[in-house]
């Protein structure tokens, strides 16, 4: 039963690049933000610092000119938060309430009230769950088994090796053109006699010279040595059901990913995916005071930068909006706290008592 109840001004939820740069922000403005990350749990695959925590080399985070290991990138971007009053709670938020200001929030120990709430609990991609594919040491995750070919792609590593992705929708279609740029060979390996892809990604693989598609096979197993990592998959034929190994230095499992939203079905708008709904000028979701920002709005870009820009821009509007100041919403309507609304061509305001003003200033 929870015990203790605390109020915030600003709590944010998830600890990855999103979260913690709008921590940053937030505790810089003054607003002691609350930052509540899931433990680490290897069965539900969660470690605070979020998905970088699971890689190795993060190549194109701008001013580290070397790179930099992911986990060694998030013990930076929490130092940050912290330097500045960050307050860290280690727990996983199991229920919210959003229905009205403060937001209720609640941990197996804890209910939390917000006046904003900024979510920033990211995505996780899809995995087959197959041998040879969970984090080295135990399998190749990191040592040629990636789920992004624009973060690992260019590594090293995959340079002019032949690869594999697994998948047939449009991320797989651009993970393997995109892979086209450094392997020697891509292999696109479905489990059906098509490809769910849409016709202009699909016309835009089958003429790329170097993707080779190898039809209704399921991936059994990611084989390779700890010392050489992936030197092959092994496939299983839908038609006989005869196994066969397809050699290759590494794969790419490009299934899809699946916003961490659960928690906010029935209360936030999403899209059919389950990507909360922001309009890209600002973090605002359709509740007024909650903003999203990282991977948990972003089905197109899900990069570290990305995350992090759009963690800075999530700070500045929960800050606007507890200094009274109007946030644009999805609709493009502006709302101040008071619930004063802006109309999205500016023209007019409307009270929170309903009175309908126009929005010109004074004639001097
Ligand atoms: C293998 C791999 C390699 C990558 N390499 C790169 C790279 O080289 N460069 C790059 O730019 N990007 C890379 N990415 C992508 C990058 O990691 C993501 O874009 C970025 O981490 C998204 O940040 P985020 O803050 O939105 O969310 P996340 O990093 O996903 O963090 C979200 C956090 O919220 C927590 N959370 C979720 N639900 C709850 C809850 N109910 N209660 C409490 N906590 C919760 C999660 O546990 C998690 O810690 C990589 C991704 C992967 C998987």
């Amino acid at each position: 039963m929870p015990t203790e109840e605390l109020h915030r001004q600003v709590v944010i939820i998830g600890s990855g690049p999103a979260g913690l740069t709008a921590a940053i922000y937030s505790a810089r403005a003054n607003l002691s933000p609350l930052l509540i990350d899931a433990p680490a749990d290897a069965d539900k695959q969660t470690t605070p610092g979020g998905q970088l925590m699971i890689t190795t080399d993060v190549e194109n985070y701008p001013g580290f000119a070397n790179g930099i290991e992911g986990p060694e990138l998030m013990i930076e971007f929490r130092k940050q938060a912290e330097r500045f009053g960050t307050e860290f709670l280690e727990e996983w938020i199991n229920k919210v309430d959003l229905q009205s200001r403060p937001f209720t929030l609640h941990t197996d120990s804890r209910v939390i009230k917000a006046d904003t709430l900024i979510i920033a609990s990211g995505a996780s991609a899809k995995w087959l769950g197959i041998p040879g594919e969970a984090k080295t040491p135990n399998g190749f995750g990191g040592n040629g088994v990636s789920a992004c070919a624009t973060c690992d792609g260019p590594l090293p590593a995959f340079r002019n090796k032949r690869l594999v992705v697994v998948g047939g929708g449009d991320t797989a279609m651009e993970e393997a053109t995109f892979l086209t740029r450094y392997a020697s060979r891509v292999y696109v390996v479905h489990r059906r006699d098509k490809l769910r892809a849409s016709k202009i990604m699909q016309e835009k693989a089958f003429r790329n010279e170097k993707i080779e598609f190898v039809w209704n096979v399921d991936v059994a197993e990611i084989v390779g040595t700890p010392e050489h990592g992936v030197t092959g998959v092994r496939l299983r034929n839908g038609a006989d059901g005869e196994h066969f190994t397809l050699d290759c230095e590494g794969v790419f499992i490009a299934i899809g990913h699946k916003p961490n939203t659960d928690l906010f079905v029935g209360q936030i708008d999403m899209d059919t995916v389950g990507y909360l709904k922001t309009n890209g000028h600002s973090t605002s979701t359709n509740i007024p005071g909650v903003f999203a920002c990282g991977d948990v709005q972003d089905s197109v870009y899900r990069q570290a930068v990305t995350a992090a820009g759009t963690g800075c821009m999530a700070a500045i509007d929960s800050e606007r909006f507890l200094d009274h100041l109007p946030v644009e919403m999805p609709s493009g309507e502006e709302i101040t706290i008071e619930g004063e609304h802006i109309t999205a061509d500016r023209q007019l305001i409307i009270t929170a008592t309903g009175e309908i003003i126009q929005n010109e200033p004074m004639p001097e």
